[in-house]
């Protein structure tokens, strides 16, 4: 119950809301040129292979940019995780894997109207400079019992969660088998 009394109300869920409205609005705009014109996000219309912009989650064996675009090491390890999962009776999904660094800035720039400053935001999205998902480092695994079992599960395959405020994203931390390190607090501690 001290818990409860003590916690910030709603806090955390107000977070993945914004995120993912962040994520909504990124995705409005990165899909806002119908003619086929210039597209600040860099992908053609509607599409995703160059941004990584998903418009809803996919497999992580999809034949996508976000996905194709992860470090090798980082995809095997994905698809060895996902097969023990579907074995478990859990699907896992990606929600963002591979990002451009445009859509990154998007991301960023989306969160920054919707928490009001960039330190808020922050913590919840990295820049396009910082972000794993930039450089194929990081993949966000969803829906909610899939990541749950990824953060139990993870270590086998070397993927770790990094930020204890996102219990969906995950990177290539350690050797299969071995300990993850303590979560950061959140993407604003680096
Ligand atoms: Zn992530």
């Amino acid at each position: 119950m001290d818990r409860v009394t003590h916690r910030r109300p709603g806090a955390a869920p107000l977070g993945m809301v914004a995120v993912l409205l962040a994520g909504t609005l990124a995705g409005c705009t990165a899909t806002a040129s119908p003619g086929g014109g210039p597209d600040p996000a860099g992908g053609p219309p509607g599409g995703s292979q160059d941004s990584g912009f998903l418009s809803a989650p996919i497999s992580p064996f999809a034949d996508d940019w976000a996905i194709t675009g992860l470090e090798p090491g980082l995809r095997a390890a994905l698809h060895a995780a996902a097969e023990d999962a579907a074995a478990d009776g859990v699907e896992l999904v990606v929600t963002s894997g591979r990002r451009s660094a445009s859509y990154q800035r998007e991301l960023l720039d989306n969160a920054i109207r919707v928490y009001g400053s960039e330190e808020e935001a922050r913590r919840w999205v990295s820049t396009p400079e910082l972000s794993r998902h930039v450089t194929g480092e990081a993949v966000d695994i969803g829906y909610t019992d899939g990541a749950d079992w990824m953060v139990r599960n993870g270590a086998r395959y070397g993927l770790c969660q990094t930020y204890a405020n996102e219990m969906w994203h995950f990177e290539l931390v350690v050797a299969p088998g071995e300990v993850c390190p303590t979560a950061r607090p959140d993407a604003s501690a680096g």
